[in-house]
């Protein structure tokens, strides 16, 4: 079969590979021939590896570090399909040939103390489909059937079509976060105009958030002006309220803008605080914009540890909750992530269609897809095999 791999990490990229053997499976798998898969942040950092050395450690994790070690894998974890195929020890009433589904690509141990304790999102013997084992970029993937989510018992393709079913992965990271912050009738700063931020910004307006600001910092790094100000229009359509670039050399005025209007409307500071970019100032920004009890909850991760956040004056005095938000909750995350979609009147599907790219991508073609996410032209953009 054809198969999108990272065959080294001592160089950036990828490779399509034309005969990769398609993968067997085991008595309690289920086999899936992909019909949509998305690309993720993580992908283009598995792209670019020699310039994210977290993320080629991360990859490292069950090879001992040992970079000559590392076995290339099949990338690719965001995706939906079709069952070809089940274990013999798969209850039909899990999944059964033909039943259209996605995954957790979250493998959790099953035998740790979070596992045994409810919390298999933080499993420590986590490993990670296209990340640590082989993904979904390719035209079959077998998953646990632990860790399948049959989209059939919610409405099928006609309630989440393929264009949803690829990325629910990354939309459950958004609304795991949200959830946890309990936004109903709170004020919500969204720090970070990616993916993330787009997503957690709809999920903010459709579980009931009070006002919600999103920032971002506009950089050669990240979004330049003219690439932000589509965010943040974007932004606006999905339900956020105000936006601002706090890069103060490109949009002068604009963050103080920000820091009054919080200060004067919002009883000194918003509510909870979601940072979904991994860029240091926006840590700091997180604080100063949170108010007293209030919460910070990170999503993003840092390129490298941080070396300004002051956590004196950001927590211990204001008496800040500041958590991490790993994964999605299995599975409280995903059945409320798709009764969200399911329901009409919630208004999240809608609010989604504006960060679909409009034409897929063939496989065959992912350099061109890569390029369109890495250069912002795309938002959520889905590769089919
Ligand atoms: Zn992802
Ligand atoms: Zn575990």
């Amino acid at each position: 079969m054809q198969a999108l791999k990272k065959q080294t990490l001592l160089e950036d990229g990828l490779q399509l590979v034309a005969d990769q053997p398609e993968p067997r499976v085991g008595h309690a798998e289920v086999k899936i021939r992909v019909a949509a898969a998305s690309i993720c942040g993580t992908d283009q950092s598995i792209y670019q590896i020699t310039s994210k050395p977290g993320m080629r450690d991360e990859m490292l994790t069950y090879n001992g570090g040992d970079v000559s070690r590392y076995q290339p894998i099949i990338v690719g974890h965001e995706f939906c399909g079709e069952v070809v195929e089940v274990g013999e020890d798969v209850h039909s009433g899990v999944a059964r040939v033909g039943d259209y589904v996605t995954a957790e690509m979250h493998i959790f141990c099953g035998h740790c103390q979070q596992c045994a304790t409810g919390r298999r999102h933080i499993c420590k013997n986590i490993r990670v489909k296209g990340v640590h084992l082989d993904g979904a970029f390719a035209e079959y993937v077998v998953v646990p059937a632990t860790n399948l989510v049959n989209l059939e018992r919610f409405g099928g393709r006609d309630v989440i079509p393929p264009r949803f079913g690829a990325f629910l992965d990354a939309l459950g990271n958004a609304v795991h976060t949200v959830m946890e912050g309990r936004v109903e009738g709170k004020t919500v700063a969204i720090l970070g105009c990616g993916a993330q931020g787009l997503m957690s910004t709809a999920v903010a307006r459709t579980l009931g958030a009070a006002r919600i600001y999103v920032t971002d910092f506009s950089n050669p790094q990240g979004f330049d002006a003219n690439h932000l100000t589509k965010r943040f229009e974007t932004a606006r359509q999905l339900g956020a309220d105000f936006c601002f670039d706090t890069n103060e050399e490109i949009a002068p005025g604009q963050r103080d803008e920000m820091l009054r209007r919080i200060r004067d409307e919002h009883g000194g500071g918003v509510d909870v605080a979601l940072e979904m970019s991994g860029a240091e100032a926006a840590y700091n920004d997180a604080g100063t914009i949170v108010k007293n009890g209030g919460q910070i909850l990170l999503l993003g991760i840092p390129s490298r540890p941080l070396r300004s956040f002051d956590f004196g004056k950001y927590a211990v005095w204001k008496g800040v909750t500041i958590r991490g938000i790993f994964g999605r909750r299995m599975f409280e995350t995903w059945y409320g992530m798709l009764d969200l979609l399911g329901s009409e009147k919630s208004g999240l599907k809608s609010r989604l269609e504006k960060i679909i790219a409009r034409e897929p991508v063939p496989l065959s073609e992912f350099e061109r897809g890569f390029e369109l996410v890495r250069n912002h032209e795309a938002v959520k953009l889905l590769l089919e095999p």
